[in-house]
């Protein structure tokens, strides 16, 4: 894990330059003056990243020759690579990154998405490089898991995704960790990521902005309760009982389902953030009018708002996509039942919409390739 000391930031192996998205604003300060730079320096380079969104050093005009050989030899500006992206016509797009890490055993590669919806770009970020939960119905579980992403490498796909953005003038206004892993599994570099994030010298995203959503691992709702930022908390619930969370979700049977909604009810106690509840229908598996009702009750004993997901098919798994009636007949009976519910836009379905797929695709490419 990387260490945080203030005076160096974020360590790595080998004495390599060190990812600068890892950085919170004290600590770049600090690797700075004891690199034998002018703090000032640090400020001046964070406006570059932050503001400007430039990461070459070259096109850092305020910078002299010496300073520039001094953050080149100490930073690392360039930690990951696009490596693909694609347009969907409903404006979503996904991207591909490369990590260059030289600790990843084979080449390392997250998914990141944004979602446009009139001025509102919510950005989809991974946590992890493929993923520990394996749900039976997911791509990015298919391959298990590879690795946690460090801090930097988090801020990072923000960091893509606004230069991406800049031609449109826009940037990411909110942000949900639901891509690739598991965020709870790599809680510290994602609670330090989401820092850096929200620091006003970095990108200044406000916590109402930021989600993160986990299959629950009781004692992490616990800590992130406990956190200064009042973060949006999602429950991948999927199933409104045990054994078919168990059956879908096979890490979910190292958690008891009322341990963590038990926890989800503590994190609303302490933040008063409502829950969402995110449940993917899945034709014939958990979308019957029965489930409706068994998950009405669970909403009976928690805070909590229902996202519906209308399932998006992956090649080679064996789960279909809910009829239209079906999503409808849930909706209401979670309606009636007094549950605030929403049926989620069904987005990027022209681009593999399901998470983890584009990944899939590529590393299976990699394989056949030999590079993998
Ligand atoms: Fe992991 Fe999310 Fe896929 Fe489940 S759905 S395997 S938690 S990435």
């Amino acid at each position: 894990m990387p260490s945080d000391d203030p005076k160096t930031g974020p360590n790595n192996d080998f004495g390599m330059p060190k990812n600068v998205f890892g950085f919170l604003p004290i600590e770049l300060s600090g690797a700075a003056v004891a690199a034998g730079l002018p703090r000032f320096r640090a400020e001046q380079v964070r406006g570059w990243l932050y503001d400007k969104l430039v990461n070459d050093l070259a096109k850092m005009s305020n910078l002299g020759a010496y300073d520039r050989i001094a953050f080149s030899q100490q930073f690392d500006f360039v930690p990951g690579e696009l490596v693909r992206e694609q347009h969907s016509t409903d404006g979503t797009f996904k991207t591909l990154i490369q990590w260059k890490r030289p600790t990843w055993p084979e080449p390392a590669l997250t998914e990141c998405v944004v979602i446009p919806d009139g001025d509102r770009y919510t950005a989809c970020l991974s946590s992890q490089v493929g993923c520990p939960v394996g749900c039976k119905f997911c791509a990015s579980g298919l391959l298990g898991l590879k690795g946690n992403l460090e801090a930097g490498e988090i801020v990072y796909q923000l960091f893509l995704l606004n230069q991406m953005l800049a031609p449109k003038s826009a940037r990411i206004t909110n942000i949900v960790f639901m891509g690739m892993g598991e965020p709870m599994a790599n809680y510290a570099n994602v609670m330090k990521a989401i820092r850096i994030i929200h620091d006003p010298q970095c990108f200044d995203m406000g916590a109402r902005r930021i989600t993160v959503s986990t299959v629950g691992v009781p004692a992490k709702i616990r800590d992130m309760a406990g956190e200064e930022l009042s973060l949006n908390l999602a429950l991948s619930l999927h199933a409104p009982n045990e054994p078919l969370r168990r059956e879908l979700i096979p890490w979910a049977s190292h958690f008891a389902l009322q341990d963590i909604l038990d926890a989800c009810r503590y994190y609303f106690d302490q933040t008063g953030r409502e829950i969402t509840l995110e449940y993917i229908l899945l034709h014939d598996v958990n979308d019957r009018p029965e489930h409706a009702r068994e998950l009405a009750n669970v909403c009976r004993t928690i805070r909590a708002n229902v996202n519906l997901i209308r399932y998006n098919e992956v090649e080679s798994l064996p789960f279909l996509r809910p009829k239209s009636d079906s999503v409808q007949e849930f909706q209401s009976i979670l309606r009636d039942a007094g549950v605030n519910v929403h049926v989620r836009k069904s987005r990027g379905r022209d681009i593999d919409a399901a998470c983890g797929q584009l990944r899939r695709k590529a590393q299976q490419e990699l394989i056949q390739l030999g590079k993998a």
